[in-house]
């Protein structure tokens, strides 16, 4: 089993000196979030992760989840750790404390969210969609559903799924049949057949809250014709226990490469009662809510996954810059949300929007890398069972495809970001990120010389695909891939001279700490980057050489 060590000086690293985010130390709400309360949390689910999850990674992949008399058991440990883990209040960390969650920011909760991938992945599944479905609830459902299921998912005594995935779409979710049929009450009755769904059954909580995209009968076909609905699995009565058990089954658990201990499963609905969230025919965008918040939190995993497979400097220089990211990422969707001047919530929003499929895509395919060297260097028994290696490696392997495969959120990059407002958004977020670098302070110069360079290399990039998007879709369907890596290296390059702005400033405060940041990022520049460039050249040969290959 692989051990683990918290990166907790990092974190506290980023939290205390990276804040220097105007808008976001204007948000009233965390006021009282100090530096010395963050580190506690993080001590304490550092402890938590290290010594009572980090364990279960290897007994979920060696007893996984199973289907017992139409019962889902999750592995040996499982429940009992789940107990603890709630009982601790890690479920309602970044909740609202309306329902009973702590208001932790976003920048704690992702250092959390690491820190629970790195452990086990499998057991951190079953608590992440619930945290998602209480985002989309939250936000697109009556006082009256919030009131009645918010607490108790915050306190994790139920938990959450995403239903989108039938047997005939998972990307193109226009083709989905499962259909809803409104009662006299107000209710539905829901009926078909969701597949692949996580947590979609097991025995760690009271009940199970779906979220269930479906058609109502009188909805047109495609995309525009799907509606939201919460159907529970137990129905909950008025005055908020669980009664009788609702219409759905599970049919079967996936037998899987990776993520063993995480129950995949088919459900079935067979006239499940439910009830509608937001608006009839709105539902896509309400699930996406849910799924965009869930996106940054795969491209999470993959930094997880990556942290605790991590040896060389070549792993490290991209998971510290990724780690860097990530909190300006976190900053931002907080500033997205809870800015109280509207122009200021919206450029966040946008950059969130932008910045979204590069954390999933990148950090997840750069993941796989991570591992697969890690595996190497251990020479054949990075291959056998005994180091724990190769688990990594099959556990990360879907995180590249599930909320969206990587190649998917290329497209969505490049077709709705990128061209939305006619490239407004990556030509402000350049001119912002290129005033922000300017530091005199003579050590960061070359540094910054180079970063102006592959910030010009972007630039270009952008203009390319932004004509070419006018022109020729298959040019930017071929570069999309490219575009989208381009753009995160130079975005985590942006993170680094962020990190080595406050390494010379505050160099005499701690001098090791500053001089492995330095060198770190030295690496990066020197080694990591280039590969933007080496994106932009394979783009701009275009899609001739694809689109009129000769297939004998
Ligand atoms: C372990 C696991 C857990 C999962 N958890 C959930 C869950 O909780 N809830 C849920 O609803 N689903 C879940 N899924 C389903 C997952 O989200 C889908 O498998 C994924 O979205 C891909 O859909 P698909 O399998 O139908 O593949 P397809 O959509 O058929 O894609 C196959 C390939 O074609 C490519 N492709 C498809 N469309 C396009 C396009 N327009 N342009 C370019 N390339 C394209 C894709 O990139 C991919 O490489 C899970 C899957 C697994 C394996």
């Amino acid at each position: 089993m692989p051990t683990y060590t918290a990166p907790v000086e990092d974190m506290m690293f980023l939290f205390e000196k990276l804040r220097n985010n105007k808008e976001y130390n204007e948000l009233e709400k965390y006021k009282e979030v100090t530096p010395d309360l963050v580190k506690d949390i993080l001590q304490e689910a550092a402890k938590i992760n290290q010594n009572l999850i980090l364990p279960l990674a290897k007994v979920g992949d060696e007893n996984p989840a199973i289907l017992e008399n139409g019962v889902v058991r999750t592995p040996p440990g499982y429940k009992e750790a789940y107990k603890k883990y709630i009982e601790d209040g890690w479920t309602s960390l970044s909740c609202d404390p309306k329902y009973g969650g702590q208001g932790m920011p976003k920048t704690v909760s992702a250092f959390f969210d690491e820190m629970l991938s790195s452990a086990s992945l499998s057991f951190k599944l079953y608590s992440e969609l619930s945290i998602g479905a209480y985002n989309c609830i939250n936000h697109h459902a009556s006082d009256e559903i919030k009131n009645k299921y918010l607490p108790k998912i915050v306190e994790g005594k139920w938990s959450g799924t995403m239903c989108l995935t039938e047997p005939v779409c998972g990307t193109d979710l226009g083709l989905l049949k499962t259909k809803a049929k409104k009662q006299s009450d107000g209710t539905f009755k829901l009926t078909g057949q969701k597949i692949f769904i996580t947590s979609g059954d097991h025995d760690l909580t009271e009940n199970i809250i779906h979220l269930v995209l479906a058609r109502v009968d009188d909805s047109p076909a495609g995309t525009k014709g799907i509606s939201l609905f919460l159907v529970p699995k137990f129905i909950v009565k008025e005055d908020g226990n669980v009664g009788p058990r609702n219409g759905i089954s599970t049919g079967s658990i996936e037998t899987k490469m990776g993520i063993k201990g995480s129950a995949t499963c088919v459900l079935n609905f067979d006239e499940a009662t439910g009830y509608m969230i937001g608006d009839k025919e709105k539902g896509l965008s309400a699930m996406f809510t849910m799924m965009n918040l869930e996106r940054i939190v795969v491209g999470i995993q993959g930094l997880g996954i990556s942290e605790i497979a991590r040896s060389l400097l070549n792993m490290k220089s991209i998971i510290e810059g990724e780690r860097a990211l990530c909190f300006w990422l976190s900053q931002q969707t907080e500033v997205s949300l809870y800015h109280p001047d509207e122009k200021a919530r919206r450029e966040a929003s946008d950059y969130v929007s932008l910045m979204t499929p590069v954390v999933k895509s990148l950090f997840t395919d750069l993941a796989m890398e991570i591992t697969s060297d890690a595996m190497q260097i251990y020479g054949g028994y990075g291959y056998t069972k005994d180091q724990g290696i190769e688990q990594l490696y099959r556990d990360n392997r879907i995180t590249p495809i599930y909320e969206g495969t990587n190649s998917v959120q290329a497209a969505d990059l490049v077709f709705r970001k990128l061209s939305n407002k006619n490239g407004d958004v990556i030509n402000k977020f350049l001119d912002q990120v290129k005033n922000e670098c300017n530091s005199n302070n003579e050590k960061i110069r070359p540094f910054i010389s180079d970063f102006n360079n592959y910030l010009d290399v972007l630039k270009k990039f952008s203009d390319w695909m932004i004509e070419k998007s006018k022109t020729d879709k298959d040019d930017v369907s071929a570069a999309a891939n490219d575009y989208l890596k381009t753009l995160g290296f130079v975005s985590i390059a942006y993170a680094w001279i962020k990190v080595l702005e406050v390494s010379f400033k505050d160099y005499n405060e701690n001098k090791n700490f500053y001089d492995d940041k330095i060198d770190t990022a030295r690496f990066y520049f020197d080694k990591v980057l280039p590969r933007a460039e080496q994106h932009y050249k394979s783009a701009i040969s275009g899609s001739s050489n694809i689109m009129n290959f000769k297939f004998n």
